[in-house]
């Protein structure tokens, strides 16, 4: 049994100090407070529930970077994609495999325990499926074994150009999948993952209701739900909910939320265009909203109905979407600033009175578990172990009391005070250094050379 000794962890009930937590089988065993440390527990400082990532795609993290330069005309959200569409033409499974592994090494050295992969990337260069029609999930599969990350794979269904069924386009057509296909692809993922550890998952996420039309939207519900996450794309961008209200009849978030059965086990990303009406009646639903504010803001989306979502009580999570930077505070900080500028205001997302960090940090964990239908986000007996560490006696956060460490790191630490990461017990992080790095990083600058070379 492990078992971690922390100066202070925040558990359901608070901070509390001196704390011993033992771990069984990947899951929080025991708590015990006013403890004393013995000679074989792993030491640490702060001890905090680690975050899910609940949105990324990871290959995009090959093209940071690449997108930042001004063209003549107005340069949006569509030519960002069409370049992705260009990166994603030559990538092989090898490299899928190799860019994967870096990114969800950098998610655990910044703090996240797990990550929802949403997946769309699926066919050969051609667009033909391969002969193991699973192969790049399979991929994403081995890249989290490999680091030892939390995954929720998420496997996407991509049919269409744009609502009303336009056909993909060629830039698309290694994302295409029929309903029939789609579920062979998402069995053959579920059984690989049988072979990693228990606290993976796999759901499935209908890309959007521009990829995804109502019919066939209805049909994979129907056949592989079972409790499972269901995450979908959704107003993100005005040009998608003008296409939506034209093609179907009703803006994007109302009518799923009129047309599918929307509860807890979903998860909506971005969800930033939405009217007041649409913002109630998403809290109520149970869903998580699914925010990625660094990709949002990147990327010129816009910022979420925050305020009136939060006084709603509903649920909501973190993800880094395109990887253009992986950065746990990076996530939270920027959320919360998009709100004070738009508002003109501080302290926007807190209900009441309160610490901004310490609702941001918590609300976050726990809407990020939910989503990734993973027990965790709270420091908890039966829970998984995803826990981080954090070295309050750095200059960031020295200065702090207790009741103020989670707004220090929200606003004013970076990633680097993340000391020890355990995902369901498996400690990946110790000394700030994810434990395989070296290997990563270098077969990852060798497949991302390999890429440049091809796409030159
Ligand atoms: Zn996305």
């Amino acid at each position: 049994m492990t078992v971690v000794f922390a100066k202070r962890a925040l558990l359901t009930t608070g901070w509390a100090e001196q704390v011993r937590v033992k771990l069984r089988g990947g899951k929080i065993d025991a708590i015990i407070t006013q403890a004393k440390a013995e000679p074989e527990d792993q030491r640490v400082d702060a001890l905090l529930p680690a975050l899910a990532n609940l949105h990324s795609h990871s290959f995009q993290r090959a093209m940071a970077g690449m997108t930042e330069y001004r063209m003549a005309g107005r340069d949006s959200f569509w030519t960002w994609r069409d370049l992705m569409y260009r990166f994603t033409a030559h990538l092989t499974p090898d490299q899928i495999e190799a860019i994967a592994a870096l990114v969800f090494l950098e998610m655990q050295e910044s703090g996240y325990a797990s990550v929802g992969e949403f997946h769309y990337l699926h066919h050969q260069k051609d667009g033909s499926p391969y002969d193991n029609l699973s192969e790049h999930s399979d991929r994403i599969m081995a890249a989290a074994a490999q680091t030892g990350i939390g995954l929720t794979h998420l496997p996407v269904l991509y049919s269409y150009a744009g609502v009303g069924k336009r056909p993909l386009e060629p830039g698309q057509k290694r994302f295409g999948n029929d309903v029939d296909q789609f579920c062979t692809l998402v069995e053959q993922a579920r059984s690989c993952a049988e072979a990693l550890p228990a606290d993976c998952r796999v759901g499935i996420a209908p890309h959007s209701l521009r990829a995804t039309a109502p019919d066939d939207l209805a049909r994979i519900l129907e056949a592989q739900t079972k409790g499972c996450p269901i995450h979908i794309h959704i107003a993100e961008q005005p040009k998608e909910v003008q296409e939506v209200l034209a093609g179907l009849g009703a803006r994007p978030v109302e009518w799923l939320l009129e047309n599918a059965p929307v509860d807890q086990n979903w998860c909506l990303i971005h969800a930033t265009h939405m009217t007041s009406k649409e913002t109630l009646a998403m809290a109520a639903s149970g869903a998580v909203a699914g925010l990625c504010p660094v990709t949002e803001a990147n990327l010129g989306d816009g910022p979420f109905n925050g305020a009136a979502y939060l006084e709603a009580r509903g649920a909501f999570g973190v993800g880094s979407d395109s990887n253009v930077l992986v950065s746990l505070t990076e996530e939270l900080r920027v959320l919360e600033y998009s709100q004070r500028l738009r508002d003109l205001s501080r302290n926007v997302l807190v209900r009441g009175e309160g610490s901004v960090g310490h609702a941001l940090y918590t609300g976050a964990a726990q809407g990020g578990a939910r989503a990734l239908g993973r027990d965790a986000g709270e420091i908890a007996v039966g829970h998984w172990a995803d826990l981080v560490a954090v070295d309050t006696t750095q200059p960031s956060l020295c200065a702090l009391r207790e009741d103020q460490l989670l707004d220090g790191l929200v606003f004013a630490a970076k990633d680097e005070v993340v000391t020890d990461l355990w995902s369901a017990g498996r400690h990946s992080v110790v000394g700030g250094r994810h434990v395989a790095r070296d290997q990563i990083i270098a077969r990852y600058r060798k497949a991302i050379g390999d890429l440049l070379e091809q796409i030159r």
